[in-house]
């Protein structure tokens, strides 16, 4: 069945707790307190598939489960299917592990300087500051880390990483990730955006975090001041899904945007929840509705017990295809695979070049039309001698 987006809509309200004071569940405190990280938490709202029973009892030992209220509200409790579900509940898939499939899929350990910090390309690092998120994405690349259910047992290390940056002037671009920075509480997120901000060499800060997503509560005014004292500094957050655009991602979009904090987005490409041209569309469309500027989607990383959120390459590069063209240019994101080993991102495109020739290059329009531009100039002649080609009313 096709995807058809309320254009109306935004998502709003308590949902299963609405009995809870508003002002409770705006406090960001109490969604993290809440959180359902148990079978049995889970089970007293909904029906759990057999595969999704096992794959919750699994969890522990690979990457915990957690869902904020506020992300719970978004699965259809009815549908194994749902697009929501599939992110955070963990599935029976995850217990089995194909020989492609890696701990470290895209190779950060082998460029970690120091621990925490992977210096991987020339100009820029990425800092992860904690293992720590708001909920837990069930294919996310970092399991390895994240949630330290695998016992990697790891510690940021700030002061090492800052001294790092400190002392290699050719870092200009810091990207903060983990887990996710905005779990820091506000004074340390101020100390560490300071002192960053007080290398010289550093010009671009940018944090990437789901907490919009997931816990719209932590933008809080207070959060918003801090970045904006810092400012600028970008950030992405991570959408996979039209459903996931709700009013309070909306507002918390808003006030991100109104302290100075330029927005994009980087979605997974997921089976069963975003691998359709339709589903992406609405997505984008959502994006720009809240200032987000779609960035990157990532074809999913090779990571152990993915195998049934990954989709074909050859789907990417599809969905790509269907956007360019047919809807605003702002909105297409570009389609990356993050290279297994440490080859870092590289860019997957539509062809669009029919042919090349010494003379011209052929080139496949949007519509499937073809057309060519030369690749040679020919020989220029005075004005009146091309009267041919010029409007004629001109002379
Ligand atoms: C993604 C990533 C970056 C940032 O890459 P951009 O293409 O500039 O967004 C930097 N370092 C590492 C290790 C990364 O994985
Ligand atoms: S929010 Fe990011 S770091 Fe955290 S579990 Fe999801 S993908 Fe991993």
């Amino acid at each position: 069945m096709p995807y058809t987006e309320n254009r109306e809509a935004w998502t709003k309200g308590q949902g299963l707790w609405e009995h809870v004071p508003a002002d409770t569940w705006n406090d960001w405190g109490w969604q993290l307190k809440n959180r359902l990280t148990k079978v049995e938490q889970l089970e007293q709202f909904m029906t759990l598939t057999p595969e999704e029973k096992q794959g919750c009892y699994f969890a522990n030992s690979k990457l915990a489960l957690a869902i904020t209220p506020y992300f719970f509200n978004l699965i259809d409790r009815d549908d194994p299917s749902c697009p929501v579900r599939r992110q955070v509940i963990p599935q029976g898939g995850e217990m089995t592990i194909a020989p492609e499939e890696m701990l470290d899929p895209v190779g950060e350990d082998g460029h970690m300087k120091v621990p925490g910090l992977v210096h991987r390309y020339p100009d820029r690092v990425l800092f992860l500051v904690t293992d720590r998120c708001a909920a837990y994405c069930r294919y996310c690349t970092r399991s390895r880390l994240v949630s330290n259910a695998q016992d990697y047992n790891f510690h940021p290390e700030y002061e090492q990483g800052l001294r790092y940056i400190e002392s290699h002037p050719e870092v200009r671009d810091v990207l903060l990730s983990g887990g996710d920075p905005l779990l820091l509480a506000d004074r340390k997120l101020d100390h560490l955006l300071g002192r960053l901000r007080a290398i010289k060499h550093v010009e671009f800060i940018r944090i990437g975090s789901r907490i919009p997503v997931f816990l719209p509560q932590r933008v809080t005014p207070e959060l918003c001041e801090i970045l904006k004292k810092h400012g600028p500094v970008w950030m992405s957050i991570h959408v996979n899904h039209p459903k996931e655009c709700t009013q309070a991602l909306k507002d918390a979009c808003d006030r991100l945007s109104y302290a100075g904090v330029p927005l994009g987005n980087q979605s997974v490409l997921l089976k069963g929840v975003n691998d359709d041209a339709d589903v992406m569309k609405a997505l984008i469309h959502r994006l720009l509705r809240m200032r987000v500027r779609p960035y990157y989607i990532y074809q999913c990383d090779l990571i152990t017990g993915s195998s049934h959120l990954r989709t074909e390459v050859q789907k990417g590069i599809e969905i790509i295809r269907s956007l360019r063209g047919h809807t605003t240019g702002y909105g297409i994101p570009q389609f990356v695979i993050d290279a297994p080993g440490g080859g870092g991102k590289i860019p997957i495109n539509p062809d669009y070049v029919e042919r090349v020739d010494e003379n011209e290059i052929v080139l496949r329009n949007y519509e499937g039309g073809l057309f060519s531009y030369p690749l040679k100039p020919g020989k220029a002649v005075p004005v009146e001698e091309a009267a041919h080609i010029l409007d004629e009313s001109l002379f």
